[in-house]
């Protein structure tokens, strides 16, 4: 049994239903089915992928993604998720690393195509949705196809999905997540929204991350649940949908929060259908979860990373929602703890590392033993966030360890003075980061983008901030800038901002 036989056992029970609706068409659980058998076939057929294959896709949302992925599991083969915000140089090194024998790429790439097809020439490109020079098309793919697309070897406990880390830390990694630590993830995703066969999700974030990917969409097609995608983020086209469409369920990101709540048409967008919202990725500011609550929305919170599925740890609908600066508490199936240095696990209220063990945690990096080593000890991820666990076993995270700054020995996390920035009325977005001081090791530095038509000076942030944290904590310059720069989920990204500040 693989991944991919979920899918058929739910097109056996409700092969009418719909499955996904993407760009006004829709397949069925059983058309679903029937695509991913076609895909698997061709894709053995005609491209010789067989198990431990790696084939890679760079192309916005689409059924297809997801059929590609259901083909990969059916196979053997790994799918390679590219970020389509990368530059040529970096989508070449994650194809070259990854040794991908495929390239799935739609119709926006065509022109970057050429270009990776020169340089990787054994590469064997697919178009979706068009036919690149001397390539097929997936639906040639598809029709050329032959044979029974299967592989007798295949099971769960295969390699599936090989994604690099997105890049807040600015050196990607491949993590390789088996087959069952999607179906872990499903079935923590299912417990943490309440899914249910009848839901209907709307997924508009980019699937070559694993939030986009996993923390709702494939869990509700495993599910035997309903998915509309979007091929991108768009706030126009996302309320149109939530008002038209009648999704249940959404996940959005702190950026894609903003977005919305600020949007002229929110206030009368109809969100009757939508049983909760779910969010992660980052710390999310309390007054976008007060947003989305004034609404009459819960908010439910996600932890985790590429690296863990990534749903780890979570709050619940139905469950206590009212602290709402907690990630929430380990998943159903996975433990989490907060430890030191040495691995030892600390007391409630000290802070530490966060680290997770479960059935949903990778594998493995791919090709580096000594990065796999590093984060994977005793079987425990060691994520690289700082965090605490109160007394009810609530967690909060506080940064990442990379982003803490020390200073004259106090450790400041730079998440907790962005926190309290952004409570300011006149500032939109905020990043702290650490800069070198012959004194005191580090200090403090902020990069602000002020709300349209608003401004503020320096002076006035410093007495801010001072108003609600240590001394030691207030930013020694404010840096105001028109944006910040941010990963495609909208992670600010801080070694970029560390770079620039010459440190
Ligand atoms: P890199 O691993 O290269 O730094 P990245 O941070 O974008 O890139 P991801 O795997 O996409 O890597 O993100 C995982 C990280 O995102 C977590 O380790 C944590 O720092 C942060 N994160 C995820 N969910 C939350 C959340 N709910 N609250 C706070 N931070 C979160």
């Amino acid at each position: 049994m693989d991944l991919s036989d979920l899918i058929d056992r739910n097109a056996a029970f409700t092969p009418d239903k719909p499955a996904i609706h993407f760009e006004g068409r829709t397949l069925s659980h059983a058309m679903l089915a029937d695509r991913i058998a076609q895909t698997a076939r061709g894709l053995k057929s005609e491209l010789g992928v067989g198990r431990g294959d790696r084939v890679a896709i760079l192309a916005a949302n689409h059924a297809d993604y997801l059929v590609l992925l259901y083909a990969c599991a059916r196979l053997g083969a790994m799918l390679v998720t590219l970020n389509w915000r990368l530059a040529v140089p970096e989508q070449l090194y994650i194809l070259s690393d990854s040794g991908a024998k495929v390239l799935v790429v739609d119709r926006e790439y065509s022109a970057v195509v050429a270009q990776l097809a020169t340089a990787l020439p054994d590469i064997k490109v697919v178009g979706l949705d068009f036919t690149p020079d001397r390539a097929v098309s997936f639906d040639g793919l598809l029709a050329a196809g032959t044979g029974d697309g299967r592989n007798p070897h295949t099971d769960t406990s295969n390699p599936l999905l090989l994604v690099y880390t997105s890049g807040t830390t600015g050196r990607p990694k491949g993590a390789v997540l088996r087959q069952d630590a999607l179906i872990w993830n499903a079935a923590m995703s299912h417990h943490l929204h309440d899914m249910r066969s009848d839901d209907h999700i709307l997924t508009v974030l980019p699937m070559f991350h694993v939030g986009g990917l996993n923390i709702q969409t494939t869990p509700a097609l495993q599910l035997g649940a309903t998915v509309t995608v979007h091929q991108r983020f768009a706030p126009d086209t996302m309320l149109k949908s939530i008002a038209e469409d009648r999704p249940t369920l959404v996940l959005m990101v702190p950026a894609v929060m903003q977005a919305v709540l600020t949007h002229p048409q929110w206030d009368n967008t109809d969100t009757s259908s939508l049983r909760a919202i779910s969010t992660g990725s980052a710390i999310v500011p309390v007054p976008l979860i007060e947003g989305f609550e004034r609404r009459g929305l819960p908010v439910l919170q996600v932890y985790g990373s590429t690296e863990t599925g990534p749903v780890s740890i979570y709050t619940r609908l139905g469950g206590d929602l009212s602290r709402k600066t907690s990630t929430g508490l380990p998943g159903l199936y996975c433990e989490a703890k907060i430890v030191d240095d040495d691995s030892r696990e600390v007391p409630h209220g000290t802070a530490g590392e966060v680290v997770i063990r479960g059935p949903n945690v990778l594998y493995e990096y791919w090709g580096n033993a000594e990065a796999t080593a590093e984060a994977l000890r005793d079987g425990w991820y060691h994520t690289g966030d700082i965090g605490t666990r109160d007394t009810d076993g609530y967690f909060y995270i506080h940064d990442r360890k990379k982003n803490m700054i020390i200073s004259g020995g106090e450790n400041i996390y730079p998440a907790e003075v962005e926190r309290v920035l952004h409570d300011h009325p006149c500032v939109a977005e905020a990043a702290v980061i650490g800069k070198a001081d012959p004194k005191w090791q580090e200090v403090p530095v902020a990069y602000i983008v002020c709300h349209k038509d608003k401004s503020i000076g320096a002076e006035e942030l410093r007495v801010f901030v001072g108003e609600h944290l240590a001394r030691f904590k207030i930013p020694r310059e404010f840096v105001f800038v028109d944006s910040l720069p941010r990963t495609a989920l909208g992670k600010v990204q801080h070694f970029m901002l560390r770079e620039q500040s010459g440190d």
